[in-house]
């Protein structure tokens, strides 16, 4: 059951995650090309071993620990983290497509702080 990443990393991509991951499974990193375009940081379902030590390491608590945990303001990004792949542009395009339509679609919370975004999910 792998992790979430939602939307209070969108304006925080510190990638504090990606620090303390023991599989490498969150991307972009910082000294990948893709990362200064990326809106956020996504997780692969499939790499994440569900070891947990991403969440205490989020300073804005961005990261949900399974999919059903995930609340239903942040349901569509469960996809997102699904279909990136940071050697596929498509991919990649896709994911970030559907994070767009989450920042047009969810207006209120992206107006607050990202540290306050968590709160109101
Ligand atoms: S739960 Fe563990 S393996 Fe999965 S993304 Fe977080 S740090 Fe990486
Ligand atoms: S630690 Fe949190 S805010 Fe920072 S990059 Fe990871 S998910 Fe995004």
């Amino acid at each position: 059951m792998p992790f979430v990443i939602t939307d209070p990393c969108i304006g925080t991509k510190d990638t504090a995650c990606v620090d303390v991951c023991p599989v490498d499974c969150i991307h972009p990193r910082k000294e990948e090309p893709e990362f200064q375009s990326a809106t956020m940081l996504y997780i692969h379902p499939e790499e994440c071993i569900d070891c947990g030590a991403c969440v205490p390491a989020c300073p804005v608590s961005a990261i949900y620990d399974s999919l059903e945990s995930t609340p239903n303001s942040q349901k569509d990004l469960i996809e997102a983290n699904f279909v990136y792949r940071s050697s596929d542009p498509e991919n990649r395009e896709a994911a970030e497509d559907i994070v767009k339509r989450h920042i047009e679609t969810h207006a209120d919370l992206m107006a607050l702080p990202p540290s306050e975004r968590m709160a109101a999910h």
